[in-house]
């Protein structure tokens, strides 16, 4: 829902907010994207609760972008029976490649974890919340001392940060959940741990056999990525600062600078970013954020992040609608009171320069008032070029292609709106903006900046520039 704010909202949906009423209220809260985590949860409730956003978003005439997180090189721990595992300070517990009967144990599927860790080595789980020490190997097996108090849950992620295990890009279930999105349709396809563009390639390759025409993000989350970070962007449509394993594999005072270098280096790459994990985590039990909390959502504002993502705080705290109301007030707030860093990006093309010259016209407080830009794109490139300047008016982009308006939910103060456009050469908007007044985009009054190409539907081709007043 249009709440006036710019900067996106991606929520995980999770059992506390996959009703009916509840995606409803959070979309009218905020939400620009569901998160669908692949790691928990099987085939069948994702793609039920996919085509349930879906429907909601359509009767509320809205575009909710669809994202699949799907696990890749991380390493997900199993239990016994998915039972939690319970252990004092001091107490052993064995990690190996296959259950053995009912004895408690701790599975790690990926069988290279146990020809890289040796004895006196520490790795963590849940987030670096739970730290072990192997003290004895065994073969495909070894015996780990829990270094507190401690309860091991089912299908937590394991980290064993300065170790680069030679992990497949994605793993066998990975394939089974793009099958489902080929079938479902989603917009965005997330990697964990993406480490290098090879990573992105076969993900690209495999989405490709399957036809899931999806935007593809990195997440980045070790110091594997960090050490490929502009191949990494230059290989995926957008990028994830994935600050939960990330926290964890590079020392954590490192954290708040990699951000905000990540954010600055995809606003010049002009791919959108998303800023994630922990944001509102008091959220998952409180109906407020703490001071901190609310400074962190405004400081990724202040950084130029496209959006601020919630993981437990909406698929398993009690309060997932505050969660998102507070994020999106904490960041129409400090979108309106500042202004973040200023980049320069290459003109390398035309779009390039028209580009720059929109955001002059919309920077240097002419005698005329600029109340939206709108674009007309096919793919989106153009309005994304604008978004990165994160411009103080909207911007409205309209296009001919689905596709298009869902990926563009992720771009900051991007408002994408679909509109079958004529064919032949562009003449006038006029058509196009009595549409427009009529969605209620735009009113009549206001003056808007047109971006546009010479023909309709050629991506590619932008080059030009109007100031309209609205009649
Ligand atoms: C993260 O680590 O910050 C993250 C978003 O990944 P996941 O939730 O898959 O652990």
């Amino acid at each position: 829902m249009h709440t006036g704010k710019k900067t996106k909202i991606v929520a995980t949906l999770g059992p506390v907010s996959d009703s009916p009423e509840k995606i409803h209220a959070l979309i009218q809260a905020g939400v620009n994207i569901f998160r669908f985590n692949m790691k928990h949860a099987d085939i069948a409730w994702h793609n039920e609760r996919i085509l349930r956003v879906q429907n909601i978003a359509d009767s509320l005439g809205v575009s909710i972008g669809i994202l699949i997180d799907l696990q890749g090189p991380e390493i997900r721990i199993e239990t016994t029976n998915a039972a939690d595992i319970s252990l004092k300070k001091g107490a052993h517990i064995v990690f190996a490649h296959e259950f053995r009967g009912t004895e408690p144990l701790v599975r790690i599927p990926q069988q290279l974890v146990f020809d890289v860790l040796n004895t006196g080595d520490e790795f963590s789980i849940d987030d670096g919340f739970l730290e072990f020490r192997v003290i004895e190997k065994q073969d495909n097996a070894f015996v780990a001392e829990a270094l507190d108090d401690c309860v091991i849950k089912h299908r937590k992620g394991m980290n064993i940060p300065g170790k680069d295990i030679d992990l497949p890009s994605l793993i066998d279930d990975d394939l089974k959940k793009l099958d489902m999105a080929a079938k479902t349709k989603v917009d965005f396809v997330a990697l964990s741990f993406s480490r290098t563009k090879e990573d992105i390639e076969i993900l690209r390759e495999e989405m490709k056999k399957r036809n899931v025409n999806a935007h593809v993000v990195a997440k980045i989350e070790s110091q594997q990525a960090l050490d490929h970070l502009d191949d990494l962007i230059e290989a995926s449509d957008a990028i994830m600062v994935a600050r939960g394993d990330l926290g964890i594999e590079v020392p954590i005072e490192e954290l708040a600078y990699w951000q905000k270098l990540i954010i600055t280096k995809c606003r010049i790459a002009r791919k959108p970013v998303i800023t994630a994990t922990q944001m509102l985590q008091s959220m998952i039990d409180n109906p407020r954020p703490t001071r901190a909390e609310a400074t962190d959502v405004a400081n990724a504002v202040f950084d130029g992040t496209d959006a601020v993502m919630l993981s437990g705080e909406s698929a398993s705290g009690r309060f997932p609608v505050k969660a998102v109301s507070a994020m999106a007030r904490i960041a129409k707030f400090n979108e309106d009171k500042t202004s973040v860093p200023h980049i320069r990006i290459e003109q390398d093309g035309t779009t390039e320069l028209v580009v720059d010259a929109a955001v002059a016209m919309l920077e240097k407080h002419q005698n005329i008032t600029i109340d939206a830009v709108i674009v007309f794109t096919e793919t989106g490139h153009t309005a994304r070029a604008i978004s990165s300047f994160r411009p103080k008016v909207p911007i409205i982009a309209v296009t001919d292609h689905q596709k298009t308006v869902e990926t563009l939910t992720l771009s900051y103060g991007v408002i994408s709106v679909f509109a079958e456009f004529p064919s032949g050469s562009f003449e006038s908007a006029e058509g196009m903006l009595h549409q427009l007044k009529k969605s209620q985009h735009i009113r009549e009054g206001q003056t808007v900046l047109i971006i546009h190409g010479v023909h309709w539907k050629q991506p590619g081709l932008t080059n030009s520039l109007s100031i309209v007043k609205v009649a």
